[in-house]
């Protein structure tokens, strides 16, 4: 026969399935939300710091511009005083020092005449009074004859600097030459003192400052000062003349958030950058928090869950319980005592736990009038020899004590032979059912073998046993059977443990007995007296 056969013990918990799964889609969403979220703070954060730089430049730019329009105008207006002739005579470096420490703007102011010699300086070292300026910034001041600014370069003094300059023009309009402004970018000047040392900012943002060429012309970090940045992105804006913001890796191979503008009256640049790590640390940092402060949810979340699915699997766990029950033969509802119709919120559950139910009644009920099949005789209703033989047995086990009534109807051969064996049939049923009204309730009457029966009598002693033996027999002595006159019975009697140590030898005793009733005349009952087969 073709079983179906599922391995005991194995697989995993409906509750524990239900679980991983809830536990698995929180944890994945949770996951997918930090990320998500992780990717939206960074790219909101990198914006803002994007705009927030571009602010900066914006703002630095304007201050830059304002200071250049101020040193302009400066320059200007000692421009006008030096086209009086007289003011350019011995007082000019007096007066040029009176410029320089009013203002601040400049390192160092110089007074060059048409042909580019200084003629009065400040501060006056006397290096450069009588010199000719030989710089190409003051050439070009020399033939533009306007106002300009210079890119950086390296002065005679070895200085880095940027040469600020204005023509100088006398009431008739000649030229009389040019007075210069210079900033050392590499000393205190006017742009550290507006742009300040940015030594406090902790975030890593900078700014500086190029020129239309992309040079440096400021830095925090003063060893940049005079290098060429042309081929940074943003610096490459700005000198196309744009401002704005954009994401570039700057000279160094880091990644930057810059925000640039222009300083239109001298069209230098202003870059304002914060390295993007720290937008990416602080919004880490971020998500780090806000994943510590849902962490409590997730984990009620769980337990929750974790409850919620013992709940649901409840029913089921308990039907399995059920069905392993039904496995190992308890089919009886009363041995299953925990198996009651219970609603459940699952309608699967309700559904499974009613079959289960109805199975368990089913095979209880099939399981019952098998048993009773099996254990009946089918001709008197009787208690058949197998239940006989099988109630025996487990009192062997239980050490029961009992007496045993065999009985054998007399000359039952000749019944047959004259009335028939169905009329035969009827006097077995006949009996049967005397035996059935005279034993004690709790007494066993069984249908031994053809026209032999037993009664079994529980606790039961060889005189009780003889007593009901006698009455069973007189009665029916005295009774109309079938067959129109009354038969006899002759019976043999026995008891546990009197009379042996098993059911067999007590059932043979009884037997030995059964036959001296027989020996001495049929139709009386003989008490084992401890007799032998041949006595
Ligand atoms: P004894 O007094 O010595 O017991 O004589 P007896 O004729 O009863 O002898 P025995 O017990 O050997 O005979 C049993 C007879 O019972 C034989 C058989 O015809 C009859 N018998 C056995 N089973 C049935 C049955 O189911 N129905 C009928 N009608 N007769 C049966
Ligand atoms: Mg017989
Ligand atoms: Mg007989």
């Amino acid at each position: 026969m073709n079983r179906l056969r599922i391995r005991r013990g194995k697989g995993i918990h409906l509750s524990v399935i239900f679980t991983a799964v809830v536990v698995l889609s929180v944890t994945l969403t949770a996951a997918l939300n930090t990320i998500v979220g992780f990717e939206a703070q960074k790219d909101s954060l990198s914006t803002n710091t994007l705009e927030l730089n571009q602010i900066t430049a914006n703002e630095l730019s304007v201050a830059v511009d304002t200071i250049f329009g101020s040193m302009t105008q400066s320059l200007n207006s000692a421009s006008a005083h030096f086209s009086n002739a007289e003011n350019r005579g011995r007082q000019a470096s007096a007066w040029l020092d009176l410029v320089r420490g009013s203002t601040s703007f400049f390192n160092s102011l110089a007074l060059s005449d048409e042909n580019g010699k200084v003629t009065a300086a400040s501060p006056d070292n006397g290096d450069l009074v009588g010199h000719v300026l030989k710089s190409a910034a003051a050439k070009q001041a020399l033939t533009e004859r306007k106002p300009l600014v210079s890119e950086p370069y390296v002065a005679v003094t070895s200085r880095l600097i940027v040469l600020v300059s204005q023509p100088i023009f006398d009431k008739d309009g000649t030229y009389r030459g040019f007075i210069s402004g210079t900033i050392y970018l590499h000393d205190n000047n006017v742009l550290q003192k507006i742009l300040g040392k940015q030594e406090s900012n902790l975030n890593g943002s900078y700014y500086y400052v190029v020129d239309h060429m992309g040079n440096i012309i400021y830095h925090p970090d003063k060893d940049r000062i005079g290098d060429n940045v042309a081929s940074n992105p943003a610096v490459a804006e700005i000198m196309a003349g744009k401002g704005g913001h954009m994401k570039i890796v700057n000279t160094k191979g880091i990644p930057m958030l810059a925000g640039y503008a222009i300083v239109p009256s001298v069209q230098w640049g202003i870059v304002s950058q914060t390295p993007t790590a720290t937008v990416t640390d602080s919004v880490r940092g971020i998500v780090a928090r806000m994943a510590l402060v849902s962490m409590p949810f997730i984990l009620l979340l769980a337990l929750l869950v974790i409850g919620v699915s013992h709940r649901l699997a409840f029913p089921l766990r308990r039907l399995a319980v059920y069905a392993s029950l039904l496995n190992k033969g308890e089919t009886e509802m009363e041995k299953v005592p925990v198996l009651r119709m219970r609603h459940h919120l699952i309608y699967e559950a309700n559904e499974l736990n009613r079959a289960v139910i109805d199975a368990f009644r089913v095979m209880g009920d099939r399981t019952e009038a098998l048993s009773l099949e099996a254990h009946t005789d089918a001709l008197t209703g009787l208690h058949n020899r197998r239940f006989f033989d099988s109630l025996l047995a487990s009192w062997d086990r239980q050490q029961m004590p009992y007496a045993v009534i065999l009985m054998d109807l007399d000359r039952f051969k000749s019944v047959n032979d004259t009335f028939g064996h169905l009329k035969g049939d009827e006097v077995l049923r006949f009996l049967a059912a005397r035996l059935n009204v005279a034993k004690r309730d709790g007494d066993y009457a069984c249908r031994y073998g053809g026209e032999e029966f037993v009664l079994l009598l529980p606790f039961g002693d060889k005189e009780l046993a003889f007593r009901l033996a006698e009455s069973v027999r007189i009665g029916l002595m005295k009774a109309d059977s079938p067959i129109g006159r009354p038969v006899t019975l002759s019976l043999g009697i026995a008891a546990f443990p009197q009379d042996g140590a098993s059911s067999a030898e007590v059932v043979h005793c009884a037997d030995l007995a059964l036959y001296r009733a027989k020996e001495e005349g049929r139709n009386r009952t003989a008490t084992y007296r401890g007799e032998t087969a041949d006595v």
